[in-house]
């Protein structure tokens, strides 16, 4: 890195000390700037590094709640609105307890990049809480949905900050943080949130968007290698809203899908994975991914090591930060990998990144290869805006198109600045300068 992004990621260690995460985020953008720096002096004149690394305003809050015997608990809650010089916060919220500043704010950064490539007018943020909604009742995640959504409705807005899904967030928290944000505030104010019911204001596609979004992608970047999904093996990661849908469209476009996992373990199903059985257990019966295995013939439950150990043509790390390290892209590269998509936010290390790179593995970041969920968010937001409701056969074809700009214009930018097939300049340089010329044309503000 030169001088002034050394400078700066000095400062970004010690303004937020221990949030390695965000370390990590940042130094991965950064480093793909020192050309961009060089082409465009008005960036540094106008510290736009700066003012991108620092969040606009942090919200912590705490969440007090009664479990079902009675008992107080106390959580903490957050709200990072980290960008909205392209539009309003957009970014989803995780309820996970694991959450702590450093994620909200790593996942922030992130958003705002990734926000920028869709083309679509949403800044970005991102937000969470430590409760872990595995295993809580109904009426103890509704309780704990209602008193976040009390302090949290305060800082929100369709016009400020639209919040969404993401980790332990699907359509039952929405639905509850929204009939709250409904009751306090008294406006049925649809586009306050996305990822809604379909009877309620939420769009067709959301739920499939991320999973979708980033297989298109995947095909996209086999198609520059003339070649496709089609009679692949995919191994997917995770068993959640991304990697249920990534694995339904690797499906449709005629892959054979080996895997799916969750923080107990992996399956291995070698016949390719029975999509309406994983639905049910996950969707429906909120079951582990082991309960799968009781029900399928020959499928296997794996708790040793990881699933990248599998050989696997394509990999769709959908599942959370970090999960697949420098060995495991070492492993996939020695078994033939020819594409990784992030499904996840930064799921793959840093060093893990630099390998698949170095051994010229198609590889699509996240802020691109996952861009198609906030980028139907989007969308929902222009139906409420509209009052209107759009088809599943128009929705769909609208993530395509978006999906299909954002692969294109990563390799143009790529090759602009001389790195031609590097999805990961492309990403992090078309969504820096998207966001770099806003900040310049608002001002100091
Ligand atoms: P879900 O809560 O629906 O699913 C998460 C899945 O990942 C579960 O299978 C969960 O298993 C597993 N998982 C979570 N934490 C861990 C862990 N520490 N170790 C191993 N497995 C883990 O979340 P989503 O599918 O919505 O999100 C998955 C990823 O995709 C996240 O990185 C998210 O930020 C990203 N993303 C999501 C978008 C969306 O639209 N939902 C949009 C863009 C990105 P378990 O149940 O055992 O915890």
């Amino acid at each position: 890195m030169e001088d002034q992004l050394q400078g700066t990621f000095a400062e970004v260690l010690q303004r937020n000390p221990g949030e390695v995460e965000l370390h990590q985020a940042v130094r991965e953008v950064f480093e793909s700037l020192v050309p961009v720096l060089r082409k465009n002096p008005q960036y540094t004149e106008a510290a736009v590094l700066e003012r991108i690394c620092e969040p606009e305003r942090q919200i912590i809050f705490r969440v007090p709640w009664v479990d079902d015997s009675g008992q107080v608990r106390i959580n903490r809650g957050f709200r990072v609105e980290y960008n909205s010089a392209l539009g309003p916060y957009k970014g989803g919220l995780r309820f996970h307890p694991s959450v702590y500043l450093g994620t909200v704010k790593f996942l922030g950064f992130e958003q705002v990049f990734k926000n920028a490539l869709t083309g679509l007018p949403i800044g970005g943020g991102k937000g969470g809480s430590d409760f872990d909604p595995r295993g809580r009742s109904d009426g103890e995640v509704m309780r704990f949905c209602q008193s976040f959504m009390t302090e949290l409705y305060r800082h929100i807005g369709e016009y400020t900050d639209v919040p969404a899904g993401d980790i332990g967030v699907g359509a039952r928290e929405i639905g509850f943080l929204f009939g709250q944000y409904k009751r306090i505030t008294n406006r049925y104010e649809s586009g306050v949130l996305t990822g809604k019911g379909l009877t309620w204001g939420g769009s067709l596609v959301r739920k499939e968007a991320t999973g979708y979004g980033c297989v298109i992608f995947a095909d996209r970047m086999l198609a520059t290698r003339s070649e496709s999904l089609d009679g692949l093996r995919v191994s997917i990661s995770g068993s959640g809203n991304v990697a249920i849908y990534a694995a339904e469209k690797a499906q449709q476009l005629g892959s054979r899908v080996i895997t799916f996992s969750d923080s107990s373990g992996y399956v291995v199903d070698e016949a390719g994975i029975d999509l309406d059985l994983l639905k049910q257990i996950k969707e429906v019966e909120r079951g582990r991914v082991s309960d799968y295995v009781d029900r399928r013939p020959g499928a296997r439950f794996v708790t040793e090591g990881n699933l990248w150990e599998v050989p696997t043509d394509v990999a769709l790390p959908c599942a959370t930060q970090n999960e697949l390290t420098d060995k495991d892209a070492e492993r996939l590269v020695a078994n033939g990998v020819r594409a990784v998509a992030e499904g996840a936010n930064m799921p793959c290390t840093r060093e893990a990144v630099a390998l698949l790179r170095e051994h010229r593995v198609l590889f699509g970041p996240g802020k691109a290869a996952n861009a198609g969920g906030v980028a139907t968010s989007a969308l929902e937001m222009q139906q409420n805006a509209s009052r209107d409701s759009w088809s599943f056969d128009y929705t769909e074809q609208r993530l395509g198109e978006i999906m299909a700009t954002i692969h294109d214009q990563c390799l143009a930018t790529a090759d602009e600045y001389d790195a031609p097939g590097d999805y990961v300049v492309g990403a992090n340089v078309g969504g820096f300068t998207r966001v770099a010329d806003a900040i310049i044309s608002l001002g100091v503000v």
